[in-house]
């Protein structure tokens, strides 16, 4: 339901957290969050509102970190459980996906990973997109892009409508999303970059705004800034535009 991300120089956590109460006019059923740091990814995810993920990280805080994603969950596949809530997590522990929408042939993508010895932890139809990612990533040539790339192949995969950001525990500095019949908006920030729903997510922060286009994808990078694509990876100029609406 509602989307936000940040890389840049400020407490993830903050970022995210203070994104996702903008985003919280949508209404939603459940609420997470998952940072990078160290080169570890940490989750915190809770079904009902925002205030019972945010008593879950006082209990227990995620590491500090400046790359994070967090998510409003309005249940489509699977019940507003904790289980069911995003972000989720490859079972290798490599990858975490935030989603909006939903993936129509989730179910064949289930039953292809589990009869490669996967486990799901979800009923959701999101949770294909993380081990679908993380077996795609070490297929993937080596270098910069890397995660885009394996996130084009899988978008290429996929039917429905989704917005999906992604990271990976080996890109400490790479935020990516992906879009097909669901909206996505990226900001651009002093050094720092965001990624939204809407410009809800990021208005707090920049109103220098980028609209991507149907089936494209875009890498958010630390130094390298933002790319943008097509699903087969030529390279699109994305439309830039300030938004001009009181915060
Ligand atoms: N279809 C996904 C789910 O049920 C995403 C729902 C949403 O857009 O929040 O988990």
């Amino acid at each position: 339901c509602g989307i936000v991300g940040y890389v840049g120089p400020q407490d993830s956590l903050d970022v995210v957290l203070e994104g996702l109460r903008r985003l919280e006019y949508r209404g939603y059923d459940s609420a997470g969050i998952a940072v990078l740091a160290d080169g570890g990814l940490s989750t915190a995810k809770k079904a009902g509102k925002l205030a019972n993920l945010e008593k879950e990280l006082a209990e227990e805080a995620l590491p500090p970190s400046t790359l994070g994603i967090g998510h409003t969950r309005w249940a489509t596949h699977g019940g507003p459980t904790d289980r069911n809530a995003h972000p989720h997590v490859s079972a290798d522990g490599s990858v975490a996906v935030i989603h909006n929408g939903i993936i129509e042939n989730f179910a064949p993508l289930r039953a292809e990973i589990e009869a490669t010895g996967v486990e799901f932890s979800s009923e959701t139809d999101t949770e294909v997109v993380a081990h679908l990612l993380a077996a795609e990533y070490p297929r993937t040539p080596e270098g910069p892009g890397r995660l885009a790339e394996a996130m084009r192949a899988v978008s290429r995969r996929l039917e429905g409508a989704f917005t999906l950001v992604a990271v990976h525990a080996s890109e400490p500095d790479t935020l990516v999303a992906s879009r097909r019949n669901s909206p996505l908006v990226v900001g651009v920030g002093d050094g720092e970059y965001f990624v939204g729903s809407d410009v809800a997510a990021f208005i707090a922060h920049t109103r220098n705004a980028l609209e991507l286009g149907q089936d494209q994808v875009v890498e958010l990078h630390r130094e390298r800034g933002v790319t943008v694509t097509d699903f087969t990876g030529t390279v699109v100029e994305p439309t830039a535009y300030s938004v001009d609406w009181d915060a």
